[in-house]
């Protein structure tokens, strides 16, 4: 909420109707009360969803649920713009002590709430572990190795739910960020990927309807619709270098409001017009210990567990 500069400490009046503002759109420098600021931000991930075409007439759609506020935001979004869409929310349990059984209990909340089917999948039961005892001696790689064993973890669940597409509380904020590590990593196939540039070879085709929305937007349209009760953060959080990029965008986007969306903006036009360059990608094939597409002898995620490099045996190979 901003603080009006006339002194009155009246909350600055909505630019479209006059009644108290609740947010500034910095970058169209208008105020919104809480109606128009709501509205505003359904519209835009509509337009978002549509744009990119990402549900087509038959689509299951798997909604992968955290139960934290960006996921929560999402499933009542889609409930509400897609009132006919078939839907499920699937949610992986990692394993973080002191973290997850509280996200747990909210994302079954939710589902209930909404009468929605919700599946979970834990860690424990795909590879016999908690990402707590897979991480002992090597905290400092908690997000890079949790991706990697998530991203397959709702990949399964996905499946076994029967969806057609993927859909991923992903926002604004965390695509400029993903954007600027794929630079900073050297990353140039992911650097040159288009958004619909996923899916098909056993992995689910993913989209993100909220990939336009400031992360402080989709907070504040969840405080305004009464979704959120107060989640503790996930322990980890702080040990990847995704926390020093996000850092460094919201100083930017402080001093230049539009950045992050220019940031993604400019990602989108460069990987279309670059789209006919050559891209050395190898040939899919079977993952040789649980049949996941990979490039390699073996996925990603199983050669975390190989016993020559990773820090244990995946112990329950799907398929
Ligand atoms: Fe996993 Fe890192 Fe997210 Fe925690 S912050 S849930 S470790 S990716
Ligand atoms: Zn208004």
């Amino acid at each position: 909420m901003e603080a009006n500069p006339d002194g009155t400490g009246r909350p600055p009046a909505c630019d479209l109707c006059g009644r108290p503002g609740v947010y500034l759109d910095r970058i169209q420098n208008r105020h919104l009360c809480s109606d128009h600021f709501v509205g505003d931000v359904e519209g835009r991930v509509n337009h978002t969803i549509q744009k990119y075409v990402m549900v087509q007439p038959g689509d299951r759609l798997a909604v992968a649920l955290s139960g934290g506020k960006d996921s929560t935001v999402l499933l009542h979004l889609l409930r509400r713009l897609l009132p006919d869409a078939d839907l499920a929310a699937v949610t992986v349990d990692e394993g973080i002590d002191g973290y997850r059984d509280a996200t747990l209990r909210s994302a079954g909340a939710t589902t209930r709430g909404l009468g929605i089917e919700h599946q979970t999948l834990s860690f424990l039961d795909l590879y016999g572990k908690t990402l707590d005892e897979i991480l002992k001696g090597q905290p400092d790689r908690a997000c890079s190795i949790c991706g990697i064993l998530r991203r397959k973890a709702l990949n399964t669940i996905a499946r076994r739910a029967g969806a057609s597409k993927l859909v991923t509380g992903h926002n604004l904020d965390d695509e400029a960020q993903s954007v600027l590590m794929n630079w900073l990593r050297g990353d140039r196939e992911r650097v040159l990927r288009r958004p619909e540039e996923n899916g098909g070879h056993g992995f689910i085709p993913r989209v993100k309807p909220l990939r336009e929305i400031p992360e402080k937007e989709v907070a504040l349209y969840g405080i305004l619709k009464g979704l959120f009760v107060e989640l503790p953060e996930c322990p980890y959080m702080h040990s990847a270098l995704r926390g020093e990029v996000r850092g460094i965008l919201t100083t930017l986007e402080r001093g230049h409001p539009g950045t992050m969306r220019r940031v993604v903006e400019g990602q989108v036009r460069l990987s279309r017009q670059l789209s006919s360059i050559p891209r050395a990608s190898r040939p899919l094939r079977a993952c040789e210990r649980c049949g996941d597409p990979t490039t390699a002898r073996l996925c990603q995620a199983c050669r975390l567990f190989d016993p020559e490099g990773g820090p244990g045996t995946l112990v329950s190979p799907e398929r």
